[in-house]
């Protein structure tokens, strides 16, 4: 039987680093919370005494308590699992709040030794440790380590496998204060139930805990008296949660804090604590916060002339350089399949379809990688957690956290790498209503839309007031529909902001770029899947007539005809039509394609590629009678704003929701709201019009 050691630890603790280090794999290392939601396992290079070893990443927590999916599934590892023996993993240069946890963990009947991180940078801060100190008062073995320097990791590892061999007392620091004697109590009733890790059981019953209550299923007898005794702390303490927790701290400042020798505070804190003056300040906090995204956006999507020469920022630099590489590509497949004598459906599968497709797709790559970058670049110099706090106190309002300021804002350039950075959010609800109301921030594709048909309806400065609206309403629709989830949905399970505030670092480039190779390799793999297969689906209703015969004209094909049932769905709006139906369909692709496809249905041509073609294309929506009048128009943008996003961002919906249930709730909540919102401003409109 092989050894199971866990390693549990705070977010940033270094855990993900230690586990690379001694398991020598793979294992992502970054600096979002909450990335290693799934447990992570892996076998530690070295066997110690003939014996294979195999480890566990844990998610990081602050605490046990239940309040995060992490929080859950850790101490679920650990109570149920029962690991051989728990590597507690505690930063060093933030001691205090990293014991909290530790306290927490030695109330649980398992082994445990403890990892001290971050040695290296105690030493260069000439900080000293007295690892005694520690060990006396906790009552577990302390090793200092460097997880970054790989320094430590043979002594902890040898220290674990020791330990894992002797049965280790269970202990509480809480026993020592006031509220020992109920604690005792509550901790014998449990144990003659045969319920181990009896203590921390019972002070989670203390703090409240229902979800641990309810999996203990207890007889009536039992949580009877559990509960008396719980209610009579409860004379005194109304708040039993926070009473915990200060007495957690107590314990660690007056027998912890002593470890470090150094009188000097940390170099690092102070550094960071002037920083923080300017940065979190309470009124430059928040003009200094948009001017870094206003930065950031402007490198990702930057483009701009000066003397007749165009500047692009990398984002769009690199943008340009991919859709150079596909289309030339694309090219050569063409020619080549041709030199070889293809049939006309083959080239069209392969070129239109599969290339086309993926490649359209693949068109966006560069602005998320870009995007992302920056991003992990302001998340690992530790400046994303000031940003969400001091945005939390709006968003709080309407159901959100501060934390969904940033994946919302991503929004306005690509609904794709949006969704992915709402990985931060722990919460599972804020989590997924921040994934729905994403892509009602206009992404930089759905412009063209906007600015075709404006350009098309209308004139002068109500034009600019219809883009602006439409931006605006995205904004207002995301509002919404948080108030409505808060309120029907997920009802109470408000969670506290908790967000550790890390020291400013500067960002390590090695874990940037394992983070773009990962956001690479993730859309890569969505890319070859259901994209392509998407891809694939459309191409042929696109091209092939019922009778699966291949179709020269649009009118013909399969996807026309669908596009004449839906054109009744969108009668009530004014743009029943088959081709706004179909340019409706085809925008799933990718919303740019909307406008492609009014090119192809009027037979002049892509406007997108062909500045000449834009007036004629307008001007044969106007005469075709596409969109019964301006309204109908701007209610056509309504919905396509609102409507589900493309597929790769459905894809990467599917892929960060991980629950086909909420992917399908996420997904027809914005088809109907799309479908509600440009009915009721049709209606509107009509009637206002009416009225003057
Ligand atoms: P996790 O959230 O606990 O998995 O933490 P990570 O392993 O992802 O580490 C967070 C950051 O701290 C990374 O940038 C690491 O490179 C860095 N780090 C981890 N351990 C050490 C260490 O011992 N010394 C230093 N200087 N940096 C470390
Ligand atoms: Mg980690």
């Amino acid at each position: 039987m092989a050894l199971r050691m866990a390693i549990a630890g705070n977010p940033n603790s270094g855990k993900t680093t230690l586990f690379n280090a001694i398991t020598g794999s793979n294992a992502r290392v970054g600096n979002w919370p909450g990335v290693t939601v799934e447990k992570k396992e892996g076998i530690y290079k070295k066997k110690v005494s003939g014996q294979t070893i195999t480890l566990v990443d844990l998610p990081g927590i602050y605490s046990t308590s239940p309040y995060s999916p992490e929080g859950i599934i850790a101490r679920n590892y650990i109570l149920d699992e029962k690991p051989d023996i728990v590597i507690n993993i505690v930063d060093a240069t933030n001691l205090c709040r990293n014991l909290y946890l530790t306290t927490e963990l030695l109330e649980i009947d398992i082994p445990m030794v403890i990892a001290l991180n971050y040695i290296d940078v105690l030493e260069k801060d000439n900080v000293s440790f007295d690892v005694m100190v520690l060990e006396n008062a906790l009552g577990v073995k302390v090793i200092p380590i460097s997880a970054h320097k790989k320094k430590g990791l043979d002594e902890i590892m040898n220290a674990a496998y020791k330990a894992a061999a002797t049965k280790r007392q269970a202990r509480s620091v809480l026993r020592r204060f006031s509220l020992g004697d109920s604690i005792s109590k509550i901790s014998s009733i449990l144990r003659e139930l045969n319920i181990s890790s009896s203590d921390y059981i019972a002070i989670k019953l203390i703090e409240g805990d229902q979800l641990l209550l309810d999996s203990l299923n207890l007889n009536d007898d039992a949580k009877k008296n559990i509960l008396d005794a719980i209610n009579k702390i409860k004379k005194d303490h109304e708040d039993t949660e926070g009473l915990i927790a200060d007495l957690r701290y107590d314990f660690i400042t007056q027998n912890c804090q002593c470890a470090i020798k150094n009188s000097k505070k940390l170099k690092e804190t102070t550094k960071t604590e002037k920083i923080d003056k300017t940065l979190t300040h309470k009124i430059w906090g928040l003009p200094i916060f948009f001017l870094i995204m206003f930065l950031m956006f402007f490198l990702v999507f930057g483009e701009f002339e000066i003397a007749g020469i165009t500047v692009m920022m990398p984002g769009v630099l690199a943008a340009y350089g991919i859709e150079w590489v596909i289309a030339e590509i694309g090219e050569l497949l063409a020619r080549f399949l041709s030199f070889v004598n293809a049939s006309d459906w083959a080239i069209g599968l392969v070129v239109d379809g599969i290339y086309g497709g993926v490649g359209a797709v693949f068109g966006f790559l560069p602005y998320i990688l870009v995007m992302y970058l920056f991003i992990s670049i302001l998340e690992a110099t530790g400046y994303m957690a000031r940003a969400a706090f001091i945005m939390d106190r709006a968003f709080r309002k309407f159901g959100l956290s501060g934390k969904s300021f940033v994946p919302m804002l991503m929004g306005f350039g690509c609904s794709v790498p949006a969704v992915m950075g709402a990985r931060t959010l722990e919460n599972e609800n804020e989590r997924r209503l921040t994934i729905l109301v994403t892509p009602f921030m206009s992404c930089g594709a759905k412009l063209p839309i906007w600015t075709f048909l404006t350009a098309a309806f209308f004139e002068g400065i109500t034009a600019t007031l219809v883009i602006f609206s439409i931006y605006v309403l995205g904004i207002i629709m995301a509002v919404i529909t948080g108030v409505i989830f808060q309120k029907f949905v997920f009802k109470k399970q408000k969670t506290p902001f908790i967000m550790e505030m890390p020291p400013y670092r500067a960002p390590d480039v090695k874990t940037l770029l394992r983070i773009l190779f990962e956001k690479f390799k993730s859309f890569a793999k969505k890319a070859g899947t259901i994209i392509l297969v998407s891809s694939v689906i459309i191409w042929f209703l696109q091209s092939f007539s019922f009778s699966f015969k291949m179709v020269d004209n649009p009118n013909d094909s399969i996807m026309a005809k669908i596009g004449g049932i839906f054109a009744y769905i969108f009668k009530p709006m004014g743009f029943g039509t088959w081709q706004a139906a179909f340019a409706v369909l085809s925008g799933f692709v990718a919303k740019e394609v909307v406008v492609t496809t009014f090119g192809t249905l009027s037979g002049l041509g892509d406007p997108l590629e062909n500045e000449g073609l834009m007036e004629q294309v307008k001007a044969w929506i106007t005469s075709a009678g596409i969109f019964v009048s301006p309204l109908a128009a701007y209610c056509f943008m309504v919905f396509n704003l609102l409507a589900p996003p493309c597929l790769a961002a459905i894809g990467a919906i599917s892929q960060e929701v991980k629950s086909k249930k909420w992917t399908a709730v996420i997904l027809i909540y914005q088809l109907i709201l799309a479908y509600l919102i440009s009915l009721l401003i049709y209606g509107l409109g009509n009637l206002v019009m009416l009225i003057i």
